[in-house]
């Protein structure tokens, strides 16, 4: 009777009965509870396995790379914020035109220095 506990290859121990299924059962045979699919079992034995581009840091970088790609309207943004003192019509309490504040501009230079930072490390990387 012990060999009929001992677990082969393709089975597994129902979550919550414990009974022993097969690996693949989408519900227990015995308490009829749903059991969490495999997930990818064996894919990646260890980080190291996992194949660089789905590694955290280059997946990261590739969306900040990904966010950039879209530069011609982050710098149109840019160019509107640094241009757009008075963009809008609106006044302040003495009659001016109400102007934004400056860290707005600031932060646009700031892009902006990083968007061409990034384009030309992107370009010298492909030539
Ligand atoms: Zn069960």
């Amino acid at each position: 009777m012990e060999q009929a506990r001992t677990k082969a290859a393709d089975e597994k121990f129902c979550e919550s009965c414990g009974e022993i299924i097969k690996i693949r059962a989408e519900l227990c045979p015995k308490c009829g509870v749903r059991q969490m699919p495999p997930s990818a079992p064996g894919k990646y034995a260890s980080y190291e396995n996992v194949p660089w581009y789905r590694r955290s840091g280059p997946v990261s970088a590739m969306a900040v790379v990904g966010a950039f790609l879209f530069a011609p309207l982050l710098w149109a943004v840019c160019v509107i914020v640094l241009t757009g003192d008075v963009y809008y019509k609106a006044f302040d309490e003495k009659g001016q035109l109400k102007t934004w504040w400056v860290g707005n501009k600031v932060a646009a230079v700031i892009l902006m220095i990083l968007q061409l930072v990034l384009w030309i490390a992107i370009f010298s990387a492909q030539g």
